[in-house]
């Protein structure tokens, strides 16, 4: 019997969200109603104007091969958009586009990272970091964030880490899973190290449409000499409730986007052609939608805030961004992933555990407000109750 596996795909692990969310549905076929707080998508549908697009696309014959860096017109209009809502100029031959924004991780950090160069990585993060180091063959080096800067990196611990080994280091702001956004100040430490030690840098900016108060999230590649050591990875899934459609796409130098060109021709082919064109209508389209998609999490964000902190025990930074909460919950003194079970099993609640994420994530459990204002209304009224029954 065949049993050896590469060593590649031996420490590969599932998305814990994926875990939970199978657990909760045996629950609900038993009878259950569980409120869903685990999944990271927007509960609302694609904006019709951007479905019609897409469903025109298919009826007019738009079903073929495409070039497996994207459509040309939909490079040219991400190329516009980054570059207009990031400062700078992006040429459309940098732009490559795949089925979601994970293409855009995993593909890149395969063109760049030999096995045993060193990956500086956010812990907690998505898991998908970890995942492409591993298969890479890089070392996976994370960095723990800090709960008091806004979840950004603890600089101190990451000067401490980064050294002539380091190929590349993963950015992600605002973050999945804390909400959190990297200050500039702390972005202009980590480009002055990039630059020191000649490393390339993946900035997941998947969230960064969804920040709240009126900010706008600063990237990394809006600094000096960025540019030409960055890729800036972001989709559609987030910002136009497209997770389904499987589109995303990644800006990097052009020499590199030749690279993951060729690893796109000889992996996924290309993306849906109907999906891109349906993506051309999302970005050109009126963005008043997303506007008012923004203001309804905002909302959200300040109702889950405020329930968690009026739970004693539980301590919640408001975060800047994307649609989670991370709140810390160490006071109750028992492992987050037994918290978060026996939240399911016996409140009906399913939440994530912190250390889904890696393992500075114990402590903390990860909720998703893309959820209505009932079922968060529900849950936090679940939670006080649960939470009352448990030792602090
Ligand atoms: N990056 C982060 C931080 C995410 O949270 C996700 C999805 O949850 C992705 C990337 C992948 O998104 P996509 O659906 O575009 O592949």
């Amino acid at each position: 019997m065949l049993s050896a596996f590469a060593q590649r795909v031996i420490s590969l692990e599932p998305e814990g969200a994926y875990q939970v969310l199978a657990r909760a549905q045996e629950l609900e076929a038993q009878g259950r109603e569980i409120l869903h707080l685990e999944i990271g998508q927007p509960d609302f549908h694609t904006f019709p104007h951007i479905s019609l697009r897409g469903i025109r696309a298919i009826t007019e014959g738009q079903t073929r091969y495409n070039p497996p860096a994207g459509l040309p017109d939909l490079r040219k209009v991400i190329a516009e958009d980054v570059g207009q809502r990031r400062g700078i100029e992006i040429r459309p031959e940098q732009v490559v586009v795949g089925p979601g924004a994970k293409p855009g991780l995993f593909f890149p950090t395969l063109a760049v990272v030999e096995p045993g160069d060193e990956v500086i990585y956010p812990d907690p993060g998505f898991p998908t970091y970890r995942a492409v180091v591993d298969v890479a063959g890089g070392i996976p080096v994370p960095v723990p964030l800090n709960e008091e800067n806004q979840f950004s990196f603890d600089l101190n611990i990451f000067e401490e880490l980064v050294n002539e080994k380091t190929r590349l280091i993963i950015l992600n702001s605002p973050a999945n899973p804390t909400g959190g956004v990297m200050p500039m100040s702390d972005l202009e430490v980590i480009a002055s190290a990039a630059e020191e030690y000649n490393c390339w840098i993946i900035s997941d900016e998947i969230y960064a449409r969804l920040a709240y108060d009126g900010q706008k999230t600063p990237s990394i590649l809006s600094l000096p000499g960025m540019l030409e050591r960055s890729v800036l990875v972001d989709g559609y899934s987030k910002t136009y409730a497209m997770t389904g459609w499987r589109l995303g796409y990644a800006v990097m130098p052009e020499d590199l986007a030749k690279r993951v060109e060729l690893l796109l021709t000889h992996s996924i082919g290309c993306t849906a052609t109907f999906t891109q064109v349906a993506g051309i209508e999302a970005i050109t389209a009126d963005q008043g939608m997303v506007s008012d998609v923004i203001d309804e999490y905002q909302r959200r964000r300040d109702h889950i805030v405020d329930g968690l902190n009026a739970i004693p025990g539980i301590r919640c930074q408001k975060p800047q961004g994307a649609f989670y909460v991370f709140p810390n919950v160490k006071s109750f003194g028992l492992p987050v992933s037994e918290i978060a079970r026996l939240l399911l099993d016996d409140a009906g609640v399913a939440v994530l555990p912190g250390t889904d994420f890696g393992r500075y994530g114990e402590g903390y459990l990860r909720l998703c407000y893309a959820a209505s204002m009932e079922i968060i209304e529900e849950a936090l009224i679940r939670m006080a109750a649960f939470f009352e029954g448990v030792n602090h």
